[in-house]
């Protein structure tokens, strides 16, 4: 039940191609950490282009999040998808969220970045549950790891 069907190293790797081999018609997406960084407010280019490319292969998207709905509402108009929060993953949310799909769980990608929230709610749904490395984290992630590189040339001669 915590185990992912799939790991992907970016959301952008997700594919109508990808989606389409595996029997996938609909995408359960996840807000924070997944389309964009943990509080932020504007969404990265490659991830609006990835968007676009859904869009234009016909595979409808349902914004899934436990963030606050004012936030949640901002992103969603900029957006322009259906979607719902809070939605109090993993325990509630899926269900209406495949209702407004129209689809079975088989049949629909559940994309995240937590353990917990995402992969445990798509799983308990029957969906195809695919885990993204958290955005904010991997940021922080490669500062630190630049730091450590900086660190033998930080010492004063
Ligand atoms: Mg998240």
């Amino acid at each position: 039940m915590l185990r992912p069907k799939a790991v992907l190293p970016h959301l952008t790797h997700l594919t109508p191609d990808f989606l389409r081999a595996r029997g996938l018609k609909g995408v359960i997406l996840d807000l924070d950490n997944t389309l964009l960084p943990y509080g932020a407010e504007v969404v990265p280019e490659e991830v609006l282009a990835w968007l676009q490319g859904l869009k234009q292969a016909g595979i409808p998207i349902y914004l899934l999040s436990n963030a606050k709905p004012g936030r949640f509402r901002r992103l969603q108009a900029l957006l322009g998808l259906p979607g719902h929060a809070p939605a109090f993953k993993p325990w509630f949310g899926f269900r209406k969220a495949l209702k407004a799909l129209g689809l079975p769980g088989r049949e629909v990608a559940v994309v995240g970045d937590q353990i917990f929230t995402d992969v445990l709610g798509g799983n308990l749904v029957g969906a195809y549950t695919v885990l993204v490395p958290p955005l904010a984290e991997r940021e922080f992630f490669y500062t630190r790891f630049i730091r450590l590189l900086e660190t033998p040339f930080r010492r004063v001669e």
